[in-house]
């Protein structure tokens, strides 16, 4: 479960094609990184894919059921933001198991998930802390931990780590890493950081302007880009 298919999606905000027809499949336990530079549309893809928005023309398919006009809460996804979006006036606790709780999970099965994603993050000592109280590597491991209880068969990260000093990063990157391997679900990751892509995608998406340059494995394009500006962004040596 967790399988995507992108069928010639764009998007338009206005006058403004942001998106100029994206197709792309993601096979389920894939780990698929975006990367690109600012103002590209990699948010917006994510964003298409999480339902947050329409795409003005085109498919989105997760595990072969076309979910274009499904709700993002009935896509069996989660998405972690570069900003956490956490409540500061609940708990970690509360704020992992929240969106359990508006979905009618019972207290017991809650209680058991939230125990399992916040061993699995290193988040036991911080339970009952509020957000303010946390530093900025515990509170994305806390978004983190909130996407991990939905059990999602896809998840979606945009920028995770950008918030983060470098030490941190690479922790958070390879707890990233780790869930990946646990979890066995699928994984869309944007960055502009080509370390984080190189490291973690079994293939990367270079996208610019609105379309995709090229996809394939790390050391494909690191070897082998299709074309200058592949070259530029995943650094092969000059
Ligand atoms: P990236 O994540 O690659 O930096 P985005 O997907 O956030 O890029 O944005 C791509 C382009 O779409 C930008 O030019 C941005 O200004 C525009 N854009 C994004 N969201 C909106 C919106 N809600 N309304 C209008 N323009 C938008
Ligand atoms: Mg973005």
């Amino acid at each position: 479960m967790g399988s995507l298919n992108i069928e010639n999606v764009k998007k338009s905000f206005g006058q403004v094609d942001v998106l100029k027809g994206i197709d792309l499949e993601v096979a389920d336990g894939e780990f698929v990184v975006f990367v690109g530079p600012s103002g590209c549309g990699k948010s917006t893809l994510l964003r298409v894919i999480a339902g947050l928005e329409d795409a003005t023309s085109g498919r989105v398919v997760i595990d072969g059921k076309d979910v274009t006009a499904t709700p993002p809460a009935k896509r069996g996804i989660a998405m972690v933001f570069q900003t956490y979006a956490l409540y500061p006036h609940l708990t970690v606790k509360n704020n992992m198991g929240l969106g359990l709780k508006q979905a009618g999970t019972p207290a017991a099965e809650i209680e058991k998930r939230v125990a399992e994603a916040s061993a699995m993050l290193s988040l036991d000592p911080y339970l009952q802390r509020r957000p303010a109280e946390l530093s900025g590597g515990q509170r994305q491991r806390v978004a983190i931990g909130r996407a991990v209880v939905r059990e999602p068969s896809l998840f979606l990260f945009d920028e995770p780590l950008s918030n983060l000093d470098a030490a941190l990063r690479v922790n958070t990157r390879l707890e990233i890493a780790q869930l990946h391997r646990r979890l066995k679900a699928t994984m869309i990751y944007v960055t502009h950081d080509q370390v984080e892509a190189m490291t973690l995608a079994d293939r990367i998406v270079v996208l610019n302007g609105g379309r995709i340059e090229q996809i394939g494995a790390p050391m494909e394009l690191y070897n082998a880009p299709a074309n200058e500006f592949v070259a530029g962004f995943i650094g092969s040596p000059k």
